[in-house]
């Protein structure tokens, strides 16, 4: 029963229970690490409840290995890190004209990405008694998503130098295709317009900052784009974009879940609703509790979601439910109460993403809150 020691090492769940192993995020946090120069910094982004896993556990680790910043999406999430007690900067790449305010109250760096947002946040800062408060410049290079537009870069520095309310901490651009090496010619584009932009900031500011550019592919595809600082999701929470970088990181995050119960379906029966899976021969179905309310969606039905039960893959049949599926274990020795291993460390949400024609990070970063979480 060579089953036997694995389970001694790790209790069997007994409901949906997505499993964060601290000790992946160490592993790969060191992996991206020996990626970089001694002296390039590192913000860990944590957006998302830091990729559908668990932003306090994750920040409160990270912030112990001392990394130098953490960013997330909107102002909202970066609150809760503070109020979690995480003192680490925050910048927040996708502020809104409206909580602008908060920023300041919560000791966040927004990221500024148009005049509009700029000058607001001067405003916010004037009223708030502010000198030098730290801000980040983000320039559109080709993503089109947001940021500055080159060309306004003149208006951006005249429209700082105004005041001394705020202080750049850094200019930034993201890359669009970094794990894509059939666009290098596209994100070599992008490293050179940032590259002179970054410089003709420096020219016309008489401070130093921070030069930031690549994501975890960035890292990985670009050493010579790593400038003072690296921006890291996807790869702290185990997926490379890549094959090849997939055996050099860990998955964080382990999806469990449970068999509630069996049914022996015989030919012609259905199963599910709308009878989404008509029986082609008798089959042995088990239902799991987790469903498209948890984060499992729909796409994953009748065949292309694909769970584990004792190491064998069984596929979801039929119409993916609120809060269970169905799946095909005729081949497969299993009783009421046996472990369901949706994705994680022997089973990559990669490949489990791909099979539904997704992405690991929609896959894991759609795990809902009412998912248990345990730190490992
Ligand atoms: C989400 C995000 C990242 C992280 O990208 P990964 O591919 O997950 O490493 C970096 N920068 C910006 C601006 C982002 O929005």
């Amino acid at each position: 029963m060579s089953g036997l020691t694995k389970k001694t090492l790790m209790p069997k769940v007994t409901e949906t229970t997505l499993e964060i192993n601290l000790a992946s995020l160490k592993h790969n946090f060191e992996y991206l690490k020996s990626k970089l120069k001694e002296d390039t910094l590192f913000l860990a982004v944590v957006k998302a409840f830091a990729y559908g896993s668990e932003a306090n556990a994750i920040a409160h680790c990270l912030q112990k290995m001392k990394v130098d910043y953490f960013a997330v999406a909107y102002i909202r999430e970066g609150i809760a890190l503070r109020k979690a007690g995480i003192t680490t900067p925050i910048l927040v790449l996708h502020p809104q004209e409206k909580n602008l305010n908060l920023a300041i109250e919560h000791c966040l760096e927004p990221s500024l990405y148009s005049l509009k947002i700029l000058q607001e946040f001067q405003r916010i800062a004037m009223l708030h008694q502010q000198k030098n408060y730290p801000v980040h410049i983000k320039f559109n290079t080709g993503l089109n998503r947001l940021g500055f537009e080159p060309q306004e870069l003149d208006l951006v520095v005249d429209q700082l130098s105004r005041t001394s309310v705020l202080k750049v901490r850094s200019v930034f651009s993201h890359l669009a295709a970094s794990e894509d090496l059939e666009e290098k010619a596209f994100t070599l584009a992008q490293v050179e317009l940032y590259k002179s932009l970054s410089s003709s900031f420096a020219e016309k500011i008489n401070y130093p900052f921070i030069k930031h550019l690549c994501n975890t592919s960035g890292v990985i595809n670009y050493p010579e784009a790593h400038f003072n600082m690296v921006r890291c999701g996807i790869g702290l929470y185990g997926y490379g974009n890549t094959n090849t970088e997939a055996q050099n990181f860990k998955p964080v995050a382990t999806l469990k879940s449970v068999i509630s119960q069996i049914h022996f379906v015989s030919k012609g029966k259905s199963v599910g609703y709308n009878r989404g899976f008509i029986s082609p021969h008798d089959t042995k179905i088990a239902t799991i509790p987790i469903g498209h309310a948890d984060g499992i969606g729909r796409h994953f039905g009748h065949g292309a979601g694909v769970v584990s039960i004792e190491n064998k893959k069984a596929v979801i049949v039929g119409n993916v439910c609120m809060d269970m599926v169905m799946v095909d274990v005729t081949d497969i020795e299993c009783v009421e109460g046996d472990e369901v291993v949706f994705f994680g460390c022997e089973f990559s949400a990669e490949a489990s993403a791909a099979a539904a024609n997704t992405i690991s990070y929609e896959l894991i970063t759609a795990i809902s809150q009412r998912v248990k979480r345990v730190i490992v």
